[in-house]
């Protein structure tokens, strides 16, 4: 079993697997001790040698997704964290983006353009997507300490109404960001700027 992080539910590991069975039953109901106990009475039923690890990794940005006529999407591309709720939707941008630039060429030498304006068109934003699920994780599963206590002071000093929120998930300027823009009609604006440019 991983070790924990001190000060959040975050481990480290020396390995690239992201899945291993080998988990420990007593780690487990060790890790929810703390849980209400319908979620202990629940983990108990899990069979002994029965406990799969699903490790969550943060991975740095590639440096390009387009090789020669090839491109990278969805979470090859990106791959996020699910504390933002961003993958499939990063994902959908991809392919939207993708329909519009593979729309504009009429021959086959024009591909490697068209994926490179894909990419320009995706890259930072679906990137920014990935650190803002990163970083909500980190200040959502915050265990304890002085961390903690200074966000819940955010939590409670919040307007509901609007602006920045600890949670980014109902932080409006991050909404606006990830669902104020169509992605789609950007690409149709900006097509021919960033083709001839390339
Ligand atoms: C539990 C969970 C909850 C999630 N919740 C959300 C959410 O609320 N909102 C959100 O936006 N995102 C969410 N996501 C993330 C989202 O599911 C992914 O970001 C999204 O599915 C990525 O799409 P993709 O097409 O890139 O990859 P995938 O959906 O993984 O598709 C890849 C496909 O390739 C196939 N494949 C793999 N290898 C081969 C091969 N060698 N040959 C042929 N086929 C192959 C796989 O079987 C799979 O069908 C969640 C993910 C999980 C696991």
């Amino acid at each position: 079993m991983s070790t924990a992080h001190p000060d959040t539910h975050f481990t480290s590991e020396p390995t690239s697997t992201w899945t291993s069975s080998n988990g420990s039953k007593a780690d487990l109901l060790d890790t929810f001790k703390t849980f209400c106990p319908r979620v202990q009475k629940l983990l108990k039923l899990v069979p002994e040698g029965n406990v799969l690890e699903w490790r969550l990794r943060v991975h740095l940005p590639l440096n390009t997704w387009v090789d020669g006529n090839v491109c990278l999407t969805g979470d090859a591309a990106h791959s996020t964290l699910p504390h933002l709720a961003q993958g499939a939707a990063q994902a959908a941008e991809d392919a939207a983006v993708l329909a519009v630039v593979l729309s504009k060429i009429s021959k086959k030498e024009d591909i490697h353009k068209a994926l490179k304006v894909y990419e320009a068109m995706r890259k930072s934003r679906a990137e920014y997507a990935v650190s803002q699920a990163h970083a909500n994780g980190k200040g959502l599963q915050l265990s304890g300490g002085a961390d903690r206590e200074a966000r819940n002071k955010k939590f409670k000093e919040a307007d509901p109404k609007g602006g920045a929120n600890p949670d980014k998930q109902v932080d409006k300027d991050l909404q606006k960001f990830l669902y104020g823009v169509d992605i789609a009609a950007e690409t149709e604006q900006k097509f021919d700027e960033i083709f001839a440019g390339l």
